[in-house]
């Protein structure tokens, strides 16, 4: 897109066996099923980003500290509004909020608009999709996040594709306090 910069999200990135988990928790009828590929959890949306605020952006996650952590996805549900079948942690780790409100705060300096509704973390799994599985996840998925990216959006033919342009590590526990 000539003079609007590319849509962008900061997200956390599944490695392939984790995606491989999530993927099949997909329902298997029903909405349109998000490809594997795909699949992540957003942790700041950016929108469209004018090249101008790209260094500041990428200058801003490259000064994020935050430790890495540990989530536990063991609820699933669905939004209606966008037939959104998702899956969420019940408890949102301390560190996945500290990085959340981090990142926000380096989109605000870069000098994107950002939203203020709460955060609501959660792994989409399909779109107007009809309501599926509500309640506890059984067996929960464990999601280690060692660190974050910066996500590139762009519509294609066969729907929305996601390619990772930055990556940035979360701070091991044992960096953070020594044990000796
Ligand atoms: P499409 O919009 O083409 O159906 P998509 O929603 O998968 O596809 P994007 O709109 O680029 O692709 O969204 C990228 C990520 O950011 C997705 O996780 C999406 O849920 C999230 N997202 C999009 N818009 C917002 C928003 N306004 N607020 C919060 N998160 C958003
Ligand atoms: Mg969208």
């Amino acid at each position: 897109m000539a003079g609007e910069g590319d849509r962008l999200f900061f997200a956390l990135w599944p490695d392939s066996e984790l995606r491989a988990q999530l993927a099949r928790r997909r329902p298997s009828a029903g909405g349109r099923a998000i490809i594997p590929e795909n699949l992540h959890l957003t942790l700041v949306f950016l929108g469209a980003v004018p090249d101008s605020a790209r260094d500041a952006l990428t200058e801003g996650a490259a000064s994020v500290i935050a430790p890495a952590f540990e989530m536990v996805l063991d609820r699933q549900g669905h939004w209606r509004r966008a037939g959104i079948q998702w899956l969420a942690p019940s408890r949102v780790p301390g560190p996945l909020q500290q990085l959340h409100r981090q990142l926000r705060s380096v989109a605000m300096t870069a000098g994107l608009e950002v939203e203020s509704r709460t955060y609501r973390p959660h792994v989409t799994l399909a779109r107007k999709a009809p309501p599926g599985a509500e309640g506890e996840l059984v067996p929960p998925i464990h999601w280690v996040a060692q660190d974050f990216v910066l996500a590139r959006s762009s519509l294609t033919s066969e729907g929305s594709r996601y390619e990772v342009v930055g990556r940035w590590p979360l701070t091991l526990p044992d960096e953070a306090s020594p044990m000796f």
